[in-house]
């Protein structure tokens, strides 16, 4: 038997904006996308036989073939007829679920990467990456990681110089949100405020915080802020404790604050808890690259 353990990041969008629908129904979007040091830790180890065993540590999670690292290894087996054997996967899950933080992606990127390597199958990254977005539009850049816009349906990376050191308090509210059906609900919403996309990239590129922090934004707290007031609510305690600024990330409904090193981000951190606006709260740094 040889085992392998691979850390699934998590991702926050410093900013998301939805510019078109295509004839399919999915949506074009303008995201900047950055990965987080939060991790799941995924240990996979070969089998004798060819079953595919999911085990994770949080038992709301699925572990049959709808977990999308299951999924990931039938996608291998497509693509290596006969070289992808058995597997016992465990996740240790550390990521928020259904949180807009690419968690499950990251799991599928995870094995993809992890079974390259247990059953040497010489994939590049960037192989890797393109046969990965079948699995879903997160996929490739949880792969790819660091800083980077993201276009199309998601899957067009572009990669963006790393952002200043910074420290975010991220927390999930009380409440989950279907990705689909966050999307289903924009179609139908007509007064929405765009982030500026350019003007954040521009900022990203120029190591302008000031830039950075005043141009973040998601066009989808339109539809998930809207039917759930507590996201207004945790992004404003978070300011009035010293978060430079508050933000969603993805379809939500997770918040994050932004703290310059040296920033107090306990008295958000206890003022978040104390009100009782959360069901997990984490702080973490970005990953750079
Ligand atoms: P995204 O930001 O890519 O939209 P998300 O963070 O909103 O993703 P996930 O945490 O990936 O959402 O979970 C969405 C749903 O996917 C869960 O409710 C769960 O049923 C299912 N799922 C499948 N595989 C996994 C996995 N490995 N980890 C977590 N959830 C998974």
């Amino acid at each position: 038997m040889s085992e392998i353990t691979v850390n699934a990041l998590g991702k926050l969008n410093l900013g998301l904006d939805v510019v078109g629908t295509l004839p399919n129904g999915y949506h074009r979007v303008d995201m900047v996308m950055q990965t987080v040091k939060l991790a799941d830790t995924l240990t996979i180890a070969t089998r004798e036989d060819s079953e595919i065993h999911i085990t994770c540590t949080k038992d709301f999670v699925p572990v049959d073939e709808s977990n999308l690292a299951y999924k990931a290894v039938l996608l291998l087996r497509r693509h290596f007829p006969g070289r992808v054997g058995g597997v016992d996967i465990h996740i240790k899950k550390m990521i928020p679920v259904a949180a807009g933080m690419a968690g499950g992606s990251s799991d599928a990127a995870a094995v993809v990467y992890g079974l390259n390597e247990l059953f040497s199958l010489g994939m590049k990254k960037n192989f890797m990456m393109q046969i990965s977005l079948e699995l879903g539009a997160d996929v490739p850049f949880c792969l790819f990681r660091g800083t980077a816009r993201s276009t199309g349906i998601g899957e067009r990376l572009e990669r963006l110089p790393a952002i200043p050191q910074m420290r975010f308090l991220i927390t999930k509210p009380p409440v989950s949100v279907s990705t689909a059906e966050c999307y289903a609900a924009f179609d139908k919403v007509s007064d929405v405020i765009h982030p500026d996309m350019d003007a954040l990239v521009n900022a990203i590129s120029s190591g302008d915080m000031d830039g950075i922090l005043s141009n973040m934004g998601n066009v989808l707290e339109s539809v998930t802020a809207k039917k759930y007031p507590v996201i207004e609510e945790i992004k404003s305690v978070m300011r009035e404790c010293g978060a430079r600024n508050a933000v969603m990330t993805g379809s939500g409904p997770t918040v994050f604050g932004v703290f310059m090193p040296g920033d107090d981000i306990d008295k958000a951190y206890g003022e978040i808890g104390k009100r009782g606006l959360s069901k997990g709260l984490y702080t973490c740094g970005p990953y750079l690259i």
